[in-house]
């Protein structure tokens, strides 16, 4: 310390710089999983870290996304099993209602305790939670407005302010005729028909879940497929499963108007064959994606600019940091490669922490994110398309093969398909599955494509009988020469 009191950095005493902002290490703004994780790896690699969230830690992912949606879903495939139970199984068991408030009660209860598991992880690696809404006054300082807290950083900050649900021209949510995905939760019950626009992950999620609660769903894309990122086959798998459960697919299509009524909508659907679909719901679900969030927080006071989709580019990919040195982006306000999905936001978080901590972190590896639909039925992916791997100059050998190939896919009778893309002879280049749980199966995928293994490579270990994973091996030992039981 110096005889004026400041230390050798030019701290107080007290940790205050000579100006009387508060020093710290790390400034994160955001407190979901981008932000979240971010300070929990800077706290546990001993740099000092402050968070800043303006509504509850855990962000969207916890409140209004990933675990909420999950829990409802999973209601929702045990509603499905009543009826499988009695038509497939003998089983005569009926639906008598579904108590909404119970549901939510039951889901919400999974958020709190979560929420609180965040808050403690956070209090015991000692991050420093601000509660309020952050805006930079600098490359790495910040305002908090309702507290008129100041904070400068010494390594970092980064930006985790993630995203919020976007609509379309004309159509303005009212939280009850016409609504986001976050409307959707907190909605008082049931609607007996709901008109999703989107047939991404989240909007399938949700046309899933209400017609398994017994709406009548109706699901419009623009693009001439549903899930269009995906493999065109998964794309069709899906398709006819939720087709074949009663929900009016409409790929190809657009909404042309929305008209309200008392108590919903009546739209006019233009259809992939260019006829004019009148629909009437309860509720329009609008899911034609995420926009990145920065109101309020004045990039341009760090010298950051945004893109003309409002996204914050790293200008180093392989370290998450912009143009002004120190300002790390994670999460869902960085545009595609990074694909919106909060496991990516996690290896964000550790790869910015460890970089702020001046700790070796391989760059994220977007092309092996795992992607998931949590409909009935499911969606789980890997890699690279038959269509990519093709455009990207690879000659491709690919090999599909039902579910019901394997015994526990008769079983479960509901259909699916495994499907793997490899370069000829070389390597596997992307998995791609669709049926029951096979949102638990993609691990495997991911592993192989991210170790750049070959299908021999895989064909060697053995898949426990009688499983659903093993259609997974059997697809590998064909694509080895070893097939069994694929014909
Ligand atoms: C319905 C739905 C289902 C989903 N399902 C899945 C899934 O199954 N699996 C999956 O991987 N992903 C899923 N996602 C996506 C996932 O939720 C996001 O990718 C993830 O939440 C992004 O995290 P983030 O930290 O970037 O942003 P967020 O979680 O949005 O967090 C940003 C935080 O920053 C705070 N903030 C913003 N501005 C400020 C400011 N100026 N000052 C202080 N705080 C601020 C916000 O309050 C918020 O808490 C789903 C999303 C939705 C909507």
């Amino acid at each position: 310390m110096n005889a004026d009191g400041r230390n050798a950095d030019g701290r107080n005493a007290d940790g205050r710089n000579a100006d009387g902002r508060n020093a710290t290490d790390v400034i994160v703004i955001g407190g979901g999983t981008g932000g979240y994780s971010t300070a929990l790896r800077a706290a546990a690699l001993g740099l000092e870290v402050v968070l800043v969230e303006r509504d509850k830690v855990g962000g969207t992912c916890l409140h209004r996304g990933c675990i909420p949606s999950k829990a409802m879903l999973h209601a929702a495939e045990l509603v499905d099993g009543i009826a499988e139970a009695r038509e497939r199984w003998g089983v005569k068991a009926t639906l008598e209602t579904v108590d909404w408030p119970a549901l939510v009660a039951t889901r919400d209860d999974i958020v709190a305790r979560n929420h609180r598991g965040v808050e403690a992880h956070l209090a015991h690696a000692g991050v420093r939670v601000v509660r309020g809404s952050a805006r930079l006054t600098g490359p790495r300082s910040i305002r908090v407005d309702e507290q008129g807290a100041e904070f400068t950083a010494r390594r970092g900050l980064v930006l985790a302010t993630g995203s919020r649900p976007r609509t379309l021209p004309g159509l303005v949510p009212d939280g009850r005729r016409v609504v986001t995905s976050d409307d959707a939760l907190f909605a008082p019950g049931l609607p007996a028909s709901v008109l999703v626009l989107g047939g991404g992950a989240i909007g399938v999620e949700y046309a899933s879940f209400h017609r398994s609660l017994g709406a009548e769903v109706t699901l419009v894309e623009a693009a001439d497929r549903i899930v269009p990122l995906e493999d065109a086959d998964v794309s069709r798998h899906l398709t006819r499963g939720l087709k074949k459960r009663g929900i009016d697919v409409r790929a190809g299509a657009r909404l042309l108007d929305a008209e309200l009524l008392g108590d919903g909508v009546r739209a006019r659907v233009r259809t992939a064959r260019g006829e004019t679909l009148a629909v009437e719901a309860e509720r329009l679900l609008v899911a034609v994606g995420r926009a990145p969030v920065t109101e309020g927080l004045d990039v341009a006071a760090a010298g950051l600019t945004t893109d003309e989709r409002g996204f914050v580019v790293p200008a180093d990919w392989d370290r998450l940091e912009t143009a002004v040195p120190g300002v790390h982006v994670v999460g869902d306000l960085l545009p595609p490669p990074s694909p919106g999905l909060a496991h990516a936001s996690f290896a964000e978080g550790l790869l910015v922490a460890e970089t702020l901590a001046g700790v070796p972190s391989a760059p994220v590896d977007y092309a092996a994110v795992p992607r998931v639909t949590y409909s009935s039925p499911q969606t789980a992916a890997v890699g690279l398309s038959e269509a990519e791997a093709r455009a990207r100059g690879h000659e491709v050998t690919a090999n599909s093969m039902p579910l019901t190939a394997v015994a526990k896919g008769m079983v479960h009778g509901r259909g699916g398909m495994v499907k793997v893309v490899t370069e000829t002879g070389g390597r596997v280049l992307g998995v791609h599955l669709v049926g029951p749980h096979v949102s638990e199966m993609i691990a495997e995928g991911q592993l192989v494509v991210g170790w750049d293994a070959e299908p021999s490579d895989v064909a060697r270990h053995i898949h426990p009988h009688p499983t659903l994973s093993e259609a997974v091996g059997e697809a590998f030992l064909t694509l080895a020469g070893r097939g069994l039981h694929q014909q």
